[in-house]
């Protein structure tokens, strides 16, 4: 798929929303992500998430990793693509960690994904935890990168998708200059009967 087509895939099923929005963080952008959405559809979810296990299938994985709750269902998609294994991590007390007797064996190769990569955290988190286990992380794989290319994993890292999601403080938001009205992110059903 081009770039094109994954944005129109992203559009449809409601995970990029675009108009004038008011972020959490407060600032304001012309877009709204809510990757979750990707997971509704399971055409859809094996299909983005094939589109990630293609860039990997020269490298030599032994498990998938994806840290909870976004790279669950991601993971398991991707594993099940490259036919290989997959867990995933969550956190405990602030801290990521493997529960519910997930190991990781010494110098096995790790891919880890994540739905969307804003700054990283979650990823070096996870990347930190499988090396303190003695894994050899070969890989960071994600849908959406907002970054736009500006997170360094050290390792090969590939997105679906790359954009920079550009957001402005309140009083410099050229949107709101052009009277547009704040929209409220859409909880349109992209069911059909
Ligand atoms: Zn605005």
């Amino acid at each position: 798929m081009n770039k094109e087509q994954i944005l129109n895939v992203l559009k449809q099923t409601d995970v990029m929303q675009e108009g004038h929005f008011k972020l959490t963080s407060g600032r304001h952008s012309d877009k709204y992500m809510q990757c979750a959405k990707l997971f509704i559809d399971p055409d859809v979810s094996e299909m983005m998430s094939g589109e990630l296990a293609k860039k990997f299938s020269d490298v030599d994985i032994d498990l998938v990793v994806g840290p909870a709750i976004g790279g669950i269902i991601l993971s398991y998609e991707v594993a099940r693509q490259l036919k290989k294994p997959n867990i995933f991590a969550e956190r405990q007390n602030g801290e990521m960690t493997f529960r519910r007797g997930f190991v990781v064996d010494k110098g096995l190769k790790v891919l880890v994904v994540e739905d969307v990569v804003t700054t990283g955290g979650s990823v070096k988190e996870v990347v930190s935890l499988l090396r303190e286990q003695g894994a050899d992380v070969v890989g960071v794989g994600c849908i959406v990168d907002r970054s736009n290319g500006g997170v360094d994993f050290g390792v090969k890292f590939e997105a679906v998708l790359s954009m920079e999601v550009v957001s402005y403080e309140e009083a410099d938001c050229p949107i709101c200059k052009t009277g547009a009205p704040i929209t409220k992110p859409g909880s349109r059903s992209i069911f059909s009967k």
